[in-house]
């Protein structure tokens, strides 16, 4: 009988998902997942799970989205919105509801979890400490004892002004809610704190946000950690496993391009590690996590977690015997995950570019004919109905004997891409 229909049929939220059987899409006893964000990487997560049979279903605030369009079915809202939000679960009461983004009425999912409605990936909590930068420093460094960069908060302009001098220049601003380097500046000195606000108010996602202040950390090189929760199939219990480390490179606070492995010594890896099981742990559930550190020498200093896939863990698609979305998908599904690289890759991103004007919609592709040419490389376009100079397109992903080499091909394969009208 469909869980859609028989209200007897309740998951536990907080178990560990085992799973003993996956349905047939559009039938009574279908798996069923939604997607509460449709992005270029919900559609690599759509399409993982739709490789397993199971039933998706994608959400986005605009149509066409990435995901929507690889999904059984869509459906656009404001996912800001808890009565929206509530409104999807409860019509296509999916069994799992898998967030993509950030920007989500957490609070709603939080709900719907405690009512037994869907379980929610990893968790509702993990997912409201996650998308406020305060939640979750205050639990890396306050509850856990984290190393990260000093910080404090503000919430005008005037305590903004105390936090800088408390931190000392030069520093970082970002809005508490925000992601992705929007709102984020950098302050050389006192002069510089009236437009960090006012810029961090721009980039917020809510009005009136508070602003965390964070001194500057000199690292040598920053990495993603994707790191997988997931159920053990010998024992059943909850084991946690490690990708090898993804660097990459940011620029606007966008990640421009990324490759695996990055170099690091045995110690600062196993600190590394050891700060992904912490937070990760604290945060719970299963799935992939993206693990941000910044690392200079053997110092490790925690820097956010994404409590899902990672965009510079796109390089996993070729240079992982699973993908991080194929890793996510299982580990949402109670299956056993295997984090083993397969050789050493590298993703570069092609951006809408500023051929193109902003917000042009239709766009297409030129030189991906000669792009797919540069050896051991593939791209995924994504299909966004529309372009900006620095909206993430596509992206090229290459797979060498070292990692130099990978960089180089990925970086080629993409600057051969231009978006076109
Ligand atoms: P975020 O939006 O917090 O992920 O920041 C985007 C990027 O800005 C990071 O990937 C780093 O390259 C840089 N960044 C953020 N915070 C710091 C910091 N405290 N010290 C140095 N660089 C930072």
């Amino acid at each position: 009988m469909s869980d859609r229909t028989d209200p007897t049929v309740q998951p536990d939220p907080l178990a560990a998902p085992t799973l003993d059987r996956l349905g047939s899409p559009a039938s009574d006893g279908a798996t069923r997942v939604m997607l509460l964000g449709s992005g270029e990487l919900g559609k690599e997560v759509a399409i993982a799970f739709q490789r397993l049979g199971v039933e998706v279903i994608a959400v986005d605030r605009y149509d066409g989205a990435p995901a929507h369009q690889v999904a059984h079915r869509s459906h656009t809202i404001d996912m800001t919105d808890p009565a929206e939000v509530r409104r999807v679960i409860e019509q296509e009461r999916p069994l799992v509801v898998v967030p993509e983004i950030e920007a989500i009425a957490t609070a709603a999912l939080a709900d719907i979890e405690a009512e037994g409605l869907a379980r929610v990936i990893p968790t509702a909590r993990a997912t409201q400490l996650t998308m406020d930068r305060e939640g979750i420093r205050r639990l890396a460094a306050e509850e856990l004892g984290l190393p990260t960069s000093r910080y404090a908060f503000a919430s005008s302009v005037e305590e903004l002004r105390e936090a800088c001098e408390v931190i000392g220049f030069p520093c970082l601003v970002k809005p508490t809610m925000s992601s992705s380097g929007k709102g984020q500046s950098s302050l050389d000195g006192p002069g510089d704190v009236d437009a960090a606000w006012e810029y961090a108010q721009e980039g917020a996602r809510v009005a009136g946000t508070r602003v965390i202040v964070e001194s500057f950390v000199d690292f040598e090189y920053e990495i993603t950690l994707l790191t997988v929760r997931s159920v053990d199939p010998d024992t059943g219990a909850i084991r946690t496993d490690f990708c090898e480390p993804i660097g990459h490179r940011q620029e606007r606070g966008d990640y421009v391009e990324s490759w695996q492995p990055q170099v690091m010594t045995q110690d600062a890896y196993d600190s590394a590690r050891s700060v992904a099981a912490r937070i990760t742990g604290a945060l719970g559930g299963v799935g992939v996590f993206g693990v941000e550190l910044f690392v200079r020498g053997v110092d490790v200093y925690f820097s956010e977690v994404s409590p899902r896939p990672h965009d510079t863990g796109l390089v996993t698609l070729r240079s992982q015997v699973l993908s991080e979305f194929e890793m996510h998908a299982r580990a949402v599904l109670g299956l056993p995950v295997v984090t083993t690289m397969a050789s050493p890759g590298a993703s570069a991103v092609i951006y809408g570019g500023d051929g193109v004007g902003d917000g042009a919609e239709g766009v297409g592709f030129a030189g991906v004919a000669r792009a797919l040419a540069v050896a051991e490389s593939d791209l995924r376009l994504f299909g966004k109905p529309s372009a900006t100079a620095y909206r993430r397109m596509g992206v090229a992903v290459a797979t060498a004997e070292d990692v130099e080499t990978a960089r180089e091909r990925a970086r080629e394969a993409a600057s051969r891409v231009t978006v076109v009208r």
